[in-house]
């Protein structure tokens, strides 16, 4: 690891005027789990390492607002999965936390810091010695004649198609949840739908964030489609392993007509991906196995495969499914 600056600034105003003044080059430490591995692997090299863990004010889960519950970004992934208020409003939200990492890393882990997670493609990860338009702009890319069951479906280009790793942005994704973020040119809030970049041509930019803005807290709209929503993950090996198909599914019925459907993929696609055209489908008519199979085919429509991972349709089809007979019994 290459040596670096190391800053603990009290406030999140001092944090983002930090950042500012020691950009390019500086990072925000969260958590850690993903920065100090990056680092170690020789692929984030920051000058500057910001130490925002003591700002009090990012850590807090307010659930008294009547429209909404705020989440610090600074909350670990432990402390929000086994909030009552979530687990009972938004159980999709804490099953995808329990579903990610291990203990040990949710207990470090924080939400701000899961949510700009880079993507787990060997290539990009291992070692300098493979072309990687992530990495090195311009390279060439690894993955798309190599090595790719693990890669993505949806939202691939030419330059890229790594997946979004994580989980809980797919759930959050589902709940139309907001990021308010600062910068030293002030406050602003990004949908967390817009918040992560389709690769296109330029993969290695992966947010709209700028480089000098901070996340401050997390904001869910308290919807009551919420509690009857689930967030089911199939990997390799039911725990300590990322999604190869994910879907995070809230539904709200009228008596037995389907008033509203959220569907939100993940371990498919490029970028935490909402399936809209799929939940049109379900809105108005019942609910069957076979309407559920339909939309979950609906939410596949347009999916390319690469040479490896043609399964990941058929699971993903498979997996939404499930999910949204499974958030039928929730209703
Ligand atoms: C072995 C392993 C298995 C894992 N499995 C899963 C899994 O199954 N599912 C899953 O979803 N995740 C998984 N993860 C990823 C893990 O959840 C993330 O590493 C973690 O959530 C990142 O949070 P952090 O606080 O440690 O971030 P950090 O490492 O501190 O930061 C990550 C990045 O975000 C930036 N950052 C952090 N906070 C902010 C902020 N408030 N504002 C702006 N920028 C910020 C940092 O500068 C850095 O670039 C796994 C990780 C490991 C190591
Ligand atoms: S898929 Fe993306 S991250 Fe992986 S090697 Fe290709 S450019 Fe790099």
């Amino acid at each position: 690891m290459k040596d670096f600056a190391y800053l603990r600034p009290r406030d999140a105003q001092e944090a983002v005027a930090s950042l500012a003044r020691h950009r390019p080059g500086a990072r925000f430490f969260a958590g850690g789990t993903t920065l100090f591995d990056l680092m170690k692997l020789g692929i984030e090299t920051p000058a500057t390492v910001i130490d925002i863990t003591r700002i009090d004010d990012l850590q807090r889960i307010d659930a008294s607002a009547r429209r909404e519950i705020r989440i610090g970004a600074l909350a670990t992934m432990s402390e929000v999965a086994e909030h009552a208020v979530v687990q009972r409003e938004f159980p999709a939200l804490s099953e995808s936390l329990w579903k990610a990492a291990s203990q040990q890393l949710r207990n470090m882990a924080t939400v701000g810091g899961n949510l700009l997670q880079r993507t787990r493609c060997a290539y990009f990860r291992d070692g300098l010695e493979f072309p990687c338009n992530k990495r090195t702009p311009g390279a060439g890319c690894a993955a798309i004649d190599g090595l790719n069951r693990t890669h993505a479906v949806l939202g691939g280009s030419s330059a890229c198609v790594a997946t979004y790793p994580g989980d809980m942005a797919v759930a959050l994704v589902a709940f139309d949840a907001l990021v308010d973020t600062l910068s030293p040119r002030g406050a602003r809030t990004v949908a967390v739908r817009e918040l992560h970049r389709a690769p296109g041509s330029t993969p290695h930019l992966e947010t709209v964030l700028a480089d000098d803005e901070l996340i401050v807290r997390i904001r869910i709209p308290r919807d009551a489609v919420g509690r009857a929503s689930t967030y089911h993950k199939i990997r390799d090996r039911e725990s300590y392993a990322f999604a190869l198909t994910s879907a995070a599914v809230a539904l709200r019925l009228d008596g037995s007509q389907v008033a509203d459907a959220r569907i939100a993929l993940g371990g498919v696609a490029t970028r935490p991906w909402r399936a809209t055209e799929a939940e049109r489908s379900l809105i108005g008519g019942s609910l069957t196995r076979r309407t559920a199979r339909r939309a979950a085919t609906l939410a596949f429509e347009g999916a390319r495969p690469l040479s490896h991972n043609a399964f990941k349709i058929a699971l993903g089809i498979e997996t939404v499914t499930d999910a949204l007979m499974l958030a039928k019994e929730r209703t």
